[in-house]
């Protein structure tokens, strides 16, 4: 039997007379953009993520742009972002006409360490853009109180972490602004491309929300360069139903998140590399990925795939090393943690809906690779 590395499909069966009901209603309504099933998610987010405002937008990149935008970050500037992520967080900088500047990352965490920031900042550094990886929120107390001290904004990339806690407040609700993906693969995924930004600030709601309508404050009348970054009403509908389980969903990732774990002790022993992820007694994953490093990745990728269990590297390159990056921005500092987990992570599948006998499957190809990838090291 092969295993799914996320199993969208289970997932829709579970919430089929939800989904199709609310898919249907949108359908009859006529109202395909703006319907009233946007302002429904946006409140409905904002209240689960703690931020007075929310804006439902097409897709995580412009959730991270737009913020950007609407700080008037652009031509000049620079801000300070981790350099093991998905490309789209140094993207959206280079985008927004500014200069990403790469900071090295936690090895436990896989998060810009914060001890690193203050040496790359600069008189141009207009913003940090730390980014909370695999479901875990970044240090963004340490990161808030460097801002403070050198007049930064503060932009968490919540691509991989909605609904994520970090001490008392969710991941999204502590930084100047907060964008998120609805990306099918995300822990809450959409059925298309998608995403939202939160903020606590009545002007940048107002400005991003200008941003979203091609700059406009009233319609035909542009007060500023914008997009359009519009999400459409379906895909709102379609995460309305998603929300009615998605604090189960995340406690069911995080009992088989202990569960691998639990089963993988002792197999540093084979591999010295070995590791399980470490999160943060201040923090609780939404667990995007299950990431462990091994010393020998593709032995390791290549007898799991024998064994009929697929994983997946996120991510192979850090973003300054990537072939258009390094030419054009290319890392300034000291960023070899980044490198050592671009050639050492692999995620293992991880989906709600994942059965016990599938997931002992996982467990055991795991334990089978670590071996015979450690003993060809
Ligand atoms: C997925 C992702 C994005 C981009 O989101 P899209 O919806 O695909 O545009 C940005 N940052 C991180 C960390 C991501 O994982």
């Amino acid at each position: 039997m092969s295993v799914p590395f996320i199993d969208l499909k289970s997932q829709y069966l579970a919430l089929k007379n939800s989904i199709d009901s609310r898919i249907q209603k949108v359908l009859e309504s006529g109202a395909y953009i703006g319907g009233p099933e946007v302002a429904e998610l946006e409140k409905t987010l904002a209240q689960h993520t703690g931020v007075k405002h929310c804006l439902a937008v097409g897709s995580g990149t412009d959730a991270l742009l737009m913020p950007l935008m609407a700080l008037g970050i652009g031509r000049g500037d620079e801000v300070i972002t981790t350099a093991f992520s998905f490309i789209a967080t140094a993207e959206t900088i280079v985008l927004a006409g500014a200069t990403p500047v790469f900071v090295d990352i936690d090895r436990q965490t896989f998060n810009i360490d914060p001890k690193k920031i203050e040496a790359a900042i600069t008189p141009r550094t207009k913003a940090i853009m730390p980014v909370s990886l695999y479901g875990q929120a970044a240090d963004l107390e340490e990161i808030n109180a460097i801002a403070k001290k050198h007049n930064l904004f503060v932009i968490e990339d919540t691509a991989q972490s909605y609904g994520a806690i970090y001490k008392d407040k969710k991941s999204g609700a502590c930084t100047t602004a907060a964008g998120t993906s609805f990306y099918p693969a995300k822990p809450l995924g959409c059925y298309g491309e998608g995403g939202a930004i939160f903020t606590n600030d009545d002007q940048l709601h107002i400005a991003m929300k200008e941003i979203r309508e091609h700059g406009s404050e009233k319609r035909y009348y542009h007060t500023r360069l914008g997009l359009n970054a519009r999400l459409d009403t379906i895909q709102c509908a379609i995460l309305l139903s998603k929300m009615e389980r998605y604090d189960w969903e995340v406690e069911q990732r995080d009992r088989l998140a202990k569960r691998y774990t639990d089963a993988f002790k002792g197999l540093e022993s084979l591999d010295a590399q070995f590791s399980t992820p470490h999160v943060k007694a201040e923090n609780k994953s939404v667990w995007a990925q299950y990431t462990v490093t091994v010393t020998n990745r593709d032995l390791f990728q290549k007898k799991m795939s024998e064994l009929q269990v697929p994983t997946a590297v996120h991510y192979p390159m850090t973003m300054p090393d990537q072939p258009w990056y390094k030419k054009n921005t290319p890392a300034t500092h000291d960023i070899s943690i980044s490198r050592w987990a671009a050639d050492h992570v692999v995620s293992l599948p991880m989906f709600p809906d994942m059965d016990q006998k599938t997931q002992d499957i996982v467990i055991d190809a795991v334990k089978k690779s670590v071996e015979f990838s450690a003993k060809q090291a």
